[in-house]
């Protein structure tokens, strides 16, 4: 029996208010929290971070110095990125992808949901990297690589078209469907969403009407601002358009998207959101933490969740005189600070 206390300045439920706890963990699930008083000293603690949307195969081509569209560098089948990617051998690929797992274990991720190219290898590949470390993840393949993963990731319903008999027969075997979606203009967001998806990747350009319907249809979005900014699909924090997704009652989870370009990092990204998006704190803490809903039931500090907590030492960061913890979580502390990632084992 594993068990384990940690107390400490601790952000609670989905909420994620801010109290002095003692939180107990037993066999990778938490079974009490108990409020207790400030302690010189104490620690913070966070639900892990969950990244709603990668591409660790992008590793191959990291900083690539490279100048183009959207479509030259990341639209399959011809995009810079898929060229490099066709040509890489199998076990470079697994290394490369590998390479990343160790930073996001210490910048404090527990999951990732990964839109993995190449078919099953592809995702052979990626559960090959993944062999050695406590990440959970969801893989999510394509050309094949549906059969194998934990579902099917769609590259855009503009760039392959015709999905529709596929899609039902992934959801019919009760997997995951996330396409991208909104990321160069509204036009493809209504035959993503006439196909039921578990969720939208962008949704940059969606319209007031596209976004009430995730909303009504509590289909939730990924949104991976620095990518946009990267890619040039926007210069201008009204895209995407979070505080219209906020106001309309939208479900946003936080990705990092092509790693090619944008390192597959949380505390950056929520950074990045804090300043150019300027939402509430808490509202981009649940962003990096609320995909965990990816595997079920998210993990947020809650009696009887899966227990991914993160401990982060706010002296690390001089964060000690902060009025607003969730504030100087995301702007100050980082890995620097992160002092122990405590994930729930996998299952076998
Ligand atoms: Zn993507």
């Amino acid at each position: 029996m594993e068990e384990l206390i940690v107390s400490g300045l601790a952000f609670l439920g989905p909420d994620l208010e801010p109290r002095h706890a003692r939180i107990g963990v037993q066999n990778g699930r938490i079974i009490s929290i108990e409020e207790t008083v400030q302690k010189e000293g104490e620690r913070w603690i966070c639900p892990g971070l969950f990244n709603a949307h990668t591409h660790l195969g992008d590793a191959v081509a990291m900083d690539l110095p490279s100048q183009g569209t959207i479509e030259e560098l990341v639209t399959p089948p011809h995009g810079l990125k898929h060229r490099i990617l066709e040509a890489t051998p199998y076990e470079a690929l697994v290394r490369a992808m590998r390479s990343l797992l160790g930073p996001m274990l210490a910048s404090g991720t527990h999951g990732f949901c990964d839109f993995r190219e190449g078919g099953a290898g592809g995702v052979a590949a990626l559960r090959e990297a993944l062999l050695e470390s406590p990440l959970h993840a969801v893989i999510l393949g394509r050309n094949g690589g549906e059969t194998t993963g934990d579902g099917l990731g769609i590259a855009g319903t503009r760039d392959v078209p015709d999905q529709t008999s596929l899609v039902q027969e992934v959801q019919q075997q009760g997997k995951m469907v996330g396409i991208h979606a909104g990321e160069r203009d509204p036009y493809d967001v209504d035959d993503a969403l006439s196909l039921d998806p578990d969720f939208l990747v962008h949704c940059t350009h969606a319209t007031d009407a596209q976004l009430k319907k995730c909303a009504d249809q509590e289909i939730p979005i990924v949104v991976c601002p620095r990518s946009n900014w990267q890619l040039g699909v926007t210069d201008s924090s009204r895209f995407p358009p979070l505080r219209k997704m906020r106001e309309l009652g939208c479900t946003v989870f936080l990705g990092t998207d092509n790693a090619m370009f944008v390192p597959p990092e949380l505390f950056g990204e929520m950074s990045y959101l804090a300043y150019v998006y300027k939402l509430p704190p808490a509202e981009i803490l649940y962003m990096a933490t609320g995909g965990s809903a990816f595997f079920g039931s998210p993990s947020f500090i809650e009696i009887g969740a899966e227990a991914h907590l993160i401990v982060l030492d706010p002296a690390k960061a001089g964060a000690q005189t902060s009025r607003d913890p969730a504030g100087s979580l995301i702007k100050r502390l980082g890995s620097h600070a992160l002092e122990r990632n405590v994930i729930r084992a996998r299952h076998p």
